[in-house]
């Protein structure tokens, strides 16, 4: 039974906001069952959404690290069972080497089963393997009044799909079971592609969604004229033993270690002027440009993972990652307008992701759509909010979307517009959370309530 609450002051990866929570840590399914406060509630994993999707000011924030075990493994057909907080890491740690690996895979592998249903993550793959739904058999969840239920494609379907991308408003998930990918190697045969500028950009990334598995561009926002959009698009396939190197042959499972670099303190903001962002997109260009070799997973699925507690190199005042998605038709178009207003800004970005997404899977509130993806990293300034406000508009204008597991600012008049299914996910709280006890900073600031 959970009796003592610890207030934390917690925030998403962005270090925004700064939300007062009433903590607590159950460890087992137990604890959570009797409990029934009076007031709000929210489960929340590793907290590596990038703002209030996981903090509930003055309410109870159900921190699931500790439910993190693995409950059952079906060797013959990948089927993995295991409470919610269990992290991608720790599934990777145990069964890679098994030849087991997750079938989505995130910028990084700190996230839990819980949050990454929550948010329906998409990888690399998307355009092949789909958003996180799809490696999902079943989850269980604890509703308001006690019950648990199960949820899956032909049990409480409605439950189900309002969970991919349902911030975790519905309940608390407790168990989920997911789909492990056979490998035959933990590493990658990558190769680096060069472009001049966002129309060959553009054209690479349609041409290699054809022949490779993952594909992700980097792109150099500080770059005008002729070199607008000019970047680095890196695809990949899964390495066969045949396409291992002798030296890697000998293991050709092996699993990554744990990080030994971390930034210790949040670094002044100063940092981040326009040359430091200069440099880092050379860096950057240089090193993902070199061409095919074998990468590892580690560096392959998470480069950003190698450095611990990155995002304090953004000052305390924060950073905010904006991404959207614009439909495939008038997609490039849309793509160049928006990544011209970003370099006219004057709020300088800092890394710039874009990529191709396959057709969603369906669910009300997931975010992927068949389209260009373009993920911007901006710290915090004074003009950032009004600057997003007129990118939202750009992309709303676009017959777009903004990624609710990143985004900071958006308001409820533009979310609804965005998300037209969102009335359909409301039908769904309500028969599940009639009284509206599931809920988090996010969805009051942009109405996923119930009066
Ligand atoms: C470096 C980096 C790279 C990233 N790259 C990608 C990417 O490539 N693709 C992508 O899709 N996302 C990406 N993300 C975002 C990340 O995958 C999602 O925000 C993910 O949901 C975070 O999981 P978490 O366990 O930290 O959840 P939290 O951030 O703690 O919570 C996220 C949501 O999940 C809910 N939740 C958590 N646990 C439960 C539970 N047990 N029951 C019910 N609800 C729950 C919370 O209430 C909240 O709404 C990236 C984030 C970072 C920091």
């Amino acid at each position: 039974m959970i009796e003592k609450l610890a207030e934390e002051t917690l925030s998403g990866w962005g270090n925004i906001p700064k939300s007062p929570c009433n903590v607590a840590y159950p460890t087992q399914e137990g604890e959570l069952i009797n409990y029934h406060p009076e007031e709000s509630m929210l489960a929340r994993g590793k907290g590596r959404s990038y703002a209030d999707q996981a903090t509930n000011s003055d309410h109870i924030i159900l921190k699931m690290e500790r439910m993190n075990h693995f409950l059952s493994f079906d060797e013959e057909t990948g089927l993995l069972t295991c409470e919610a907080g269990a992290t991608l890491d720790e599934i990777i740690r145990v069964f890679a080497s098994r030849g087991w690996f997750p079938m989505i895979n995130p910028g990084t592998k700190f996230v839990t089963l819980g949050g990454a249903v929550a948010n329906d993550i998409h990888g690399k793959a998307h355009h092949v393997d789909g958003s996180f739904v799809n490696s999902v058999e079943y989850f269980t969840i604890l509703l308001s009044d006690g019950r648990i239920l199960k949820a899956s494609r032909t049990e409480n379907e409605d439950l189900f799909w309002a969970n991919f991308g349902g911030l975790g408003l519905l309940g608390v998930i407790l168990t989920v079971c997911i789909r492990l990918r056979k490998i035959e190697t933990t590493y990658f045969v990558q190769k680096s592609i060069v472009a001049k500028n966002l129309d060959e950009m553009l054209a690479a990334i349609d041409s290699a969604d054809e022949q490779y598995n993952y594909s992700v561009a980097w792109i150099d926002s500080l770059a005008t004229g002729k070199n607008f959009g000019k970047g680095v698009l890196v695809v990949g396939n899964e390495a066969k033993l045949e396409d291992l190197p002798a030296n890697l042959r000998k293991n050709p499972l092996k699993t990554g270690g744990v990080s030994k670099l971390t930034v210790p303190f949040y670094l002044p903001s100063f940092t981040l002027n326009k040359l430091t962002v200069s440099m880092l997109n050379k860096v950057l260009y240089i090193k993902q440009k070199g061409g095919t070799g074998i990468s590892h997973y580690d560096g392959f699925f998470f480069p950003l993972d190698m450095i611990n507690e990155w995002n304090r190199g953004y000052g305390k005042k924060g950073f905010i990652q904006y991404q959207f998605v614009v439909p495939e038709e008038g997609g490039k178009e849309s793509i160049r307008l928006i990544l011209d207003a970003i370099t006219k800004s004057g709020c300088v970005p800092f890394l710039n992701v874009l990529k191709k997404f396959g057709e969603g899977q369906g669910a009300p509130l997931s975010f992927p759509m068949k389209g260009y993806t373009f993920a911007i990293d901006f710290p915090v300034t004074d003009r950032l909010k009004d600057f997003t406000k007129k990118l939202d508009k750009m992309v709303l204008d676009a017959g777009g979307r903004i990624y609710l597991g990143k985004d900071a600012y958006l308001d409820e008049a533009t979310f609804k517009a965005m998300y037209p299914q969102h009335k359909e996910w409301l039908e769904v709280k309500r028969k599940y959370d009639p009284k509206g006890v599931y809920s988090s900073d996010l969805a009051r600031r942009i109405g996923l309530t119930i009066q």
